[in-house]
């Protein structure tokens, strides 16, 4: 059998890797006229506008490599890139973070490689922050022969076959040789069908599971400075009821982890559910560290649950749907390649101040993925990913001003007048 064991000296690679002197910890001015009580007791997390009318809130989350603004959209970098763009055009979008996965690294390229070049950011040529997703929601969706314990998980490699094995533990440690900024805890994720007994079971489960995380991770990270020290988040689960979410919710809060992250939803469910679960689990989180809601990244999936007090993102959404031809524009999502397109000289998106959109007409975009070049992929994700991006400013700057809800009826009312939800809008998985 193939089963990983824990790395002995799990530490090792830490000291070696260089953190970028990034940190403007503190340097983001404050606005004026804003609630300075928002700073958590570690500093690491700072409120600095509110809106009054919505849940909404404008924050600074300050990681041991720099700051990012909140509300925060994070591209999904699933096998340590954000699929067809090079770091320096996904920091042109305006992104501040990005999201890897730990299952995917784990098997591939695995530690070895991550821990002879020196962890993830040197690997992949990022060095701003990067969260490192568990691999509960990938076990879960791509592993075959998923065998769920107290202790961890065991399942097969969906690449080779060969058997491999999880714990909270280990999942701690390769992250922090990852060199992670932003920890997730292996979570027992279950499906929308599950039944009520198995939601149960998962959501307790989680919450042990999060107990021993924090405690390797604890241990891991004692003798690191603070502005040094990665952060570590919760994940809420309790599946599809209510008081079981709330439940998880206070469960989680109560623990010292940095962050509240929402998972196991945008698991197949109706999208009226997901906000039912949202509706019962946003309020019952404490307001002094961010809340980040795991899977979605739908445009006005963003405006709705940022209105809830969520404070970060992530989603293969806008990448996907670029591959597929689907863009994002004010007035709902188009299919580059209908024929509507082929003489369009204009942008896809003439609001737009991306790449693609500053260089490029609509006619061109079509006619390249008519005839599937490679360049349509790479010039339509870049448009994507920057229009959720040019979303999250327009929030900030909404929730600064004082003008949240007006900005959201607005861009609501013209995003989906004229885009249909379909079940690709419900795509969660790298
Ligand atoms: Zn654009």
């Amino acid at each position: 059998m193939l089963l990983v064991r824990p790395p002995r000296q799990p530490c090792a690679i830490l000291d070696r890797q260089g953190i970028p002197n990034r940190e403007t910890n503190g340097a983001t001015p404050l606005i004026e006229g804003i609630d300075e009580q928002g700073m958590n007791g570690k500093g690491r997390f700072r409120i600095i506008a509110r809106d009054m009318a919505t849940m909404a809130r404008r924050g600074v989350l300050h990681t041991r490599r720099g700051p990012v603004q909140t509300p925060a959209f994070m591209p999904v970098g699933t096998q340590a890139t954000v699929k067809s763009l090079t770091p320096e055009e996904v920091r042109a979008t305006g992104s501040e973070i990005v999201l890897a996965n730990t299952y995917h690294l784990f098997l591939r390229p695995g530690l070895e490689v991550l821990e002879t070049v020196g962890g993830l950011h040197a690997f992949m040529g990022w060095d701003g922050p990067i969260l490192t997703d568990s691999g509960g929601f990938q076990v879960y969706s791509l592993a075959q022969l998923r065998d769920v314990t107290e202790r961890g998980v065991r399942f097969r490699s969906h690449i080779d076959g060969s058997l491999r094995e999880l714990t909270p533990e280990i999942v701690i440690e390769l992250q922090m040789l990852f060199g992670s900024d932003v920890l997730m805890p292996l979570d027992d994720v279950v499906g929308f069908s599950e039944s009520d007994e198995r939601q149960q079971e998962a959501m307790a489960r989680t919450h042990r599971w999060l107990q021993r995380s924090l405690h390797r991770f604890q241990e891991l990270t004692a003798a690191f400075a603070e502005e040094k020290r990665p952060l570590l988040f919760g994940i809420v689960q309790g599946g599809f009821d209510p008081s079981r979410r709330v439940e998880s919710a206070h469960f989680v809060a109560s623990l010292p982890v940095d962050g509240l992250a929402i998972g196991g939803l945008s698991v197949g469910e109706p999208k009226d559910l997901l906000y039912a679960m949202l509706d019962a689990t946003a309020g019952e989180l404490p307001d002094d560290r961010p809340r980040y809601l795991m899977g979605v990244g739908a445009p006005d999936d963003l405006w709705r649950a940022v209105a809830y007090g969520i404070d970060l993102f992530d989603c293969v959404l806008p990448t996907r749907l670029a591959r597929h031809g689907a863009l994002f524009t004010p007035t709902g999502r188009v299919d580059i390649t209908g024929a509507r397109f082929r003489l369009h000289t204009s942008p896809v998106d003439e609001t737009c101040d991306c790449y693609t959109c500053r260089r490029f007409s609509a006619a061109y975009l079509h006619h390249l993925f008519r005839a599937r070049e490679l360049l349509g992929y790479r010039l339509a994700t870049i448009h994507n990913v920057r229009f959720l991006q040019r979303q999250m400013e327009t929030m900030r700057r909404a929730i600064e001003e004082g003008t949240f809800a007006a900005h959201m009826e607005r861009f609501l009312s013209s995003y989906e007048a004229s885009t249909a939800l379909t079940s690709s809008d419900r795509l969660v998985n790298g």
